[in-house]
């Protein structure tokens, strides 16, 4: 389900600064999203503005109530890599197959809108892209480059999703299992983000994620890391929970 900006694109039409991501996924990215009349009379487009400003307001709450994406963005200030919404998120119409995405040439997250329609998809999708961002800044990530690619995505899928009590409802994990289990969703979600994003084959993606894992998977910045000063003791306590696999 994973859907970043950064998939091969076949057409080199577009600037060359704009090559190899996947702005097929995002057309309002460069400009040639334009609701026909066809579209607005039979898959129900058109309603753009409206749903904008509902994914705004989602957005918004999310910034607000999110252990996690407030965990993130303290964690990004305290890097020097401070955002402001409204110039770093953004709410777009994007291709059926994607929530959203980074664009790391704008810096900038894109929700999408017409998918990510609720909150709980839109504080999955805000997390996850915020730690391609945190990524991004502190590391100097070329996104261009596979392994680098495949380490933001073990990182996001490790930190973000794979929780305990999450795969143990869905009846393939017990506390026994846990860490072996736990390995193996991140490695198959970080599989699937590269899929999503790279014209490679699943045997590339798979190589590609295993030579970078244990390296990458060990790396917990920011949240297995005490954020010093900010973060109220209930943050920290979440993102300890967090780190034992705990959903909360
Ligand atoms: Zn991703």
């Amino acid at each position: 389900m994973d859907d970043d900006v950064h998939k091969e694109d076949q057409k080199p039409s577009k600037s060359d600064e704009y090559d190899g991501w996947g702005f097929d996924l995002f057309p309002e990215r460069r400009g040639s999203f334009k609701p026909s009349l066809k579209n607005i009379l039979f898959k129900g487009r058109g309603k753009e503005n409206i749903e904008r400003i509902k994914c705004e307001g989602k957005v918004a709450y999310c910034l607000n109530k999110s252990p996690l994406v407030r965990i993130m963005l303290g964690a990004l200030r305290k890097s020097g890599c401070e955002i402001s919404p409204s110039r770093h998120i953004a709410c777009e119409y994007c291709d059926q197959s994607v929530h959203g995405g980074y664009d790391p040439i704008m810096n900038q997250i894109v929700i999408c809108q017409n998918t990510a329609t609720s909150k709980g998809t839109i504080q999955g999708v805000l997390s996850h892209e915020l730690i391609h961002m945190f990524d991004n800044c502190t590391r100097k990530l070329d996104f261009r480059n596979i392994e680098h690619l495949a380490c933001t995505e073990i990182r996001a899928a490790n930190l973000t999703h794979c929780g305990l009590i999450s795969s143990m409802l869905e009846g393939h994990s017990s506390p026994f299992n846990f860490k072996k289990k736990h390995q193996d969703c991140v490695k198959h979600k970080a599989v699937v983000s590269v899929l999503a994003v790279r014209n490679v084959t699943f045997e590339q993606a798979t190589q590609a994620v295993d030579k970078v894992f244990d390296r990458c998977y060990a790396d917990l910045e920011p949240i297995g890391r005490r954020i010093k000063g900010k973060l109220v003791d209930y943050d920290l306590a979440y993102a300890e929970a967090f780190l034992m696999g705990y959903d909360i």
